[in-house]
């Protein structure tokens, strides 16, 4: 390591946000002395039939069976703990030495979806947050037309690394970070992974498949159920396109039991 991996890891800002992430989580696991979640929809029906019966549907990002708090309090710590290992990596060492935060992922610990991305940009590098920037922007109005809330979903990306002029992550790129997301993705084990665009799809699943065979079939990984779409940043180049990612989260969403 050199004196670089210091300003790799996001400030108090980014401590602010995992806190954040931390009580929603344990909000989200039924810790009672905590506040409820803002946010929280009521329409969000987990399965058909439980919730439409009692009324009393779960938040869309409440997993099938509910987490203990010790379970949630082990995914946070497990989540911290990688968070640190990724700070400090510097395996590929040109993205390391032009990096100005590693981006880890940000969302709750027991997330029931997944949204997997290629890797950071500008905004990104610079805030030590997933898909902030236009993408970024994009991606929360798809969620939101999901009736879902940003905060309720996992966002992260294959690569932690800002590859330079946002160019595709290479394929020692990817080798290097998967033990990463797979991790991560294995600590959360969200019921869904929506895999944005052809870099996230072919590392996930580890295929060399085009996006456009991808999309509309369902693939198990470990114990989530995966869905493929376009990217956001294709959309912005490509918005006809933004109905084809329609018709992908309405899939999504009826298969999770949201109603749209
Ligand atoms: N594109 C991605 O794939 N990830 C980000 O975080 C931002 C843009």
């Amino acid at each position: 390591m050199d004196g670089n991996a210091g300003s790799s890891a996001p400030g108090s800002g980014g401590r602010k946000r995992a806190l954040k992430q931390q009580l929603e989580s344990l909000a989200s696991a039924g810790v009672s002395d905590l506040p409820k979640r803002r946010g929280a929809k009521a329409q969000h029906a987990t399965g058909s039939s439980a919730a439409s019966r009692d009324g009393a549907a779960k938040a869309a990002h409440a997993p099938a069976t509910a987490a203990t708090a010790a379970d949630v309090a082990t995914r946070i710590r497990s989540l911290d703990v990688l968070r640190e290992e990724v700070a400090a990596c510097r395996l590929c060492e040109p993205l390391a030495k032009a990096r100005t935060h590693t981006v880890f992922g940000v969302g709750p610990a027991t997330a029931r979806l997944c949204f997997l991305g290629e890797a950071p940009g500008a905004d990104e590098d610079a805030s030590g947050e997933p898909f902030v920037g236009r993408a970024g922007q994009l991606l929360t109005k798809i969620i939101e037309s999901c009736t879902l809330s940003r905060d309720e979903v996992y966002i992260l990306n294959v690569l932690k690394c800002r590859p330079p002029d946002n160019r595709r992550p290479q394929p020692d790129e990817t080798a290097n970070c998967r033990s990463y997301f797979e991790k991560q993705l294995e600590i959360i084990a969200p019921e869904f992974i929506c895999c944005l665009g052809t870099t996230a799809a072919q590392a996930l699943l580890q295929t060399d498949e085009t996006i456009g065979n991808l999309r509309k079939r369902w693939f198990s990984w470990k114990s989530s159920q995966v869905i493929c779409t376009y990217h956001p940043s294709y959309l912005l180049r490509n918005p006809p396109a933004k109905r084809d990612v329609w018709d992908d989260m309405k899939l999504l969403m009826a298969k999770m039991g949201v109603r749209l």
